[in-house]
């Protein structure tokens, strides 16, 4: 039986009774186990309930037209991504010192990763390009916009950014000065004083209401302009201060968008953005550290169903250490200090060198530990944690060459300690940009997945906050009172799991019992 899926680029049919393939859709029954426990504090032992939960997950085959939109589009990320996306839908090679290279999307796990479909009739297994599991939109296709304070058109501002060689950077300049970032917004209260000397492109005006329906707008035009059937924005601006929660201000969907009118001083420009978003039912993710969906933000974004995502790209240091200390702690040895330094000399540092910028980052760098350190009572007292400390420089010096020093100090058998150190250096928007790729194609696919559980007669959306995407975020969003996972193998799962679900796939589980026990 041939496939029956236009305008998608799918590789595999799961041939099985609770999967059907429609002109349109994938709809796959799914059982979903999982375990109620329940603690009999007098004995403490603890009585186990396994359950099963029948779920449907319908998912529209079609890839649409998408844009990416970036706030801080002129910034090192959004250029170097720009910059790379141009190269790679060009084939455009450069000369370095080493030879010659060629553009890839190494860093992106929907690019540049595989996950394991099943096993071959000899029992080996059989991988597929992580971009296959689903009909997903490929980054080349992308048409990119975007706002910045800075005036600079992308030519420049890859130039300014000195990420990227000079002979890649010297072919691409002819595409990338067409494309101008528009006027954003900017209260200056919000991301360091010494951002000031670039603000030359902006929204004129001080009244945030009008700033919500200026952006509301550009997003409909963008739409409109380029035929886009969808569009996803990412915040990849300035690491603004924290807002302040205040009751009746922005602790509500009502509160907060009455506070917009009244033009509140405490809503930062990435709110008003996401408000935007959430209005316009475009998907809008994070990827600083503050605060953006305070509660009324992200309770407009329940009340609309529209996607949201954050906070915090995870690119180096984080994401090592969500590796690294689940590893000692699924291993039996229990950190008892953790101690991480870093400098980097790009614009983002020199934000970060401001106080309440920098607090932003320590607070989302802060809390990555937390699940790993909970899940094992035997290393860990109650409330009992590793000591944690961040630093954070500003050295211009090294530019976007950040380094990240770390000591991991682990108690050991018998008293024993074990020390380990680490130095990473790598141009850090090399690492951001492909998680922007990440997020926006991500959360567009999950547009196009819709759930149905125990009575619901329709299929429906599922939470606006979408925690799947954790794995590229340092400080997961997830849905009020559900828990944070940081543990970078487990959002793997997660991801690869749930989207095996959706074309009928069990959970991958490495048991490999074919071998052991054929
Ligand atoms: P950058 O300073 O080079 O770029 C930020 C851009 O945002 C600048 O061009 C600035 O003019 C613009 N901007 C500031 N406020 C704006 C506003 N209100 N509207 C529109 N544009 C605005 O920084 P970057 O290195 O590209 O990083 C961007 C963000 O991503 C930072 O907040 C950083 O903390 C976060 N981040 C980066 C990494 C990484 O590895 N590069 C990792 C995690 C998080």
């Amino acid at each position: 039986m041939t496939l029956p899926v236009p305008d998608t680029s799918t590789i595999f049919k799961v041939t099985a009774p609770h999967v059907k393939y429609t002109d349109t859709h994938i709809i796959s029954d799914y059982v979903y186990h999982n375990a109620i426990v329940s603690k009999n504090d007098a004995e403490g032992t603890f009585e186990v309930l396994p359950t099963e939960t029948k779920y449907q997950f319908k998912t529209e085959l079609k890839v649409p037209k998408v844009g990416l939109m970036m706030v801080g589009w002129g910034g090192n990320n959004g250029s170097t991504l720009t910059a790379s996306i141009v190269a790679n839908r060009n084939n455009i090679s450069w000369r370095t010192k080493e030879g010659i290279k060629s553009p890839n999307y190494f860093g992106s796990v929907v690019q540049s990763s595989t996950l394991k479909l099943g096993i071959d009739t000899k029992g080996s297994d059989v991988y597929i390009p992580f971009s296959q599991i689903l009909p997903m939109v490929h980054p080349n296709d992308l048409v990119l916009g975007g706002w910045d304070i800075s005036s600079f058109n992308l030519a420049q501002a890859m130039e300014r950014a000195q990420v990227l060689d000079y002979d890649l950077q010297r072919q691409v300049i002819p595409m990338l000065q067409e494309l101008t970032p528009l006027p954003s917004i900017y209260y200056p209260d919000f991301i360091a004083a010494n951002q000031y000397d670039r603000a030359d492109n902006l929204i004129p005006g001080d009244n945030k209401k009008d700033h919500l329906e200026h952006i509301r707008n550009d997003i409909r035009q963008f739409k409109a302009a380029n035929q886009l059937d969808k569009v996803i924005v990412v915040w990849t601006a300035n690491t603004e201060r924290y807002s302040e929660i205040i009751p009746g201000v922005n602790d509500t969907a009502e509160n907060i968008l009455n506070a917009v009118e009244q033009s509140h001083p405490e809503i930062a420009p990435s709110t008003i953005f996401a408000l935007a978003c959430i209005l316009e039912k475009t998907p809008f993710i994070n990827g600083s550290p503050q605060n953006t969906f305070v509660p009324g933000c992200i309770e407009l974004a329940e009340r609309e169903r529209v996607y949201i995502a954050g906070d915090d790209f995870k690119s180096g240091q984080t994401k090592v250490k969500s590796v690294l200390v689940d590893f000692l702690v699924n291993a039996g040895i229990k950190p008892i200090g953790i101690t991480s330094y870093n400098h980097l000399g790009n614009n983002d540092g020199k934000n970060l060198s401001a106080p309440q910028q920098f607090r932003s980052k320590e607070i989302s760098k802060s809390n990555v530990v937390d699940d790993m350190v909970a899940a094992n009572q035997i290393l860990y007292k109650p409330g009992e944690h590793p000591d944690h400390v961040v630093v954070i420089k500003y050295v211009p010096a090294v530019g976007d060459s950040k380094r990240a020093l770390d000591e991991y100090v682990s108690e050991i058998f018998m008293g024993g300690k074990n020390t380990i150190s680490l130095y990473n250096t790598c141009e850090d928007s090399l690492l951001a940009s492909p998680l922007i790729l990440d997020l926006a194609i991500l959360a567009e696919l999950m547009t196009r997945i819709e759930y149905r559980v125990k009575d619901m007669e329709e299929f429906e959306p599922f939470d606006a906050v979408l925690s799947i995407l954790s794995f590229m975020l340092k400080a997961p969003l997830v849905p009020p009172g559900t828990p944070v996972v940081n543990a970078l193998s487990k959002q793997r799962m997660a991801m690869e799991n749930f989207f095996r679900a959706c074309v009928g796939l069990a959970p991958q589980n490495e048991m490999l019992l074919e071998h052991k026990a054929p």
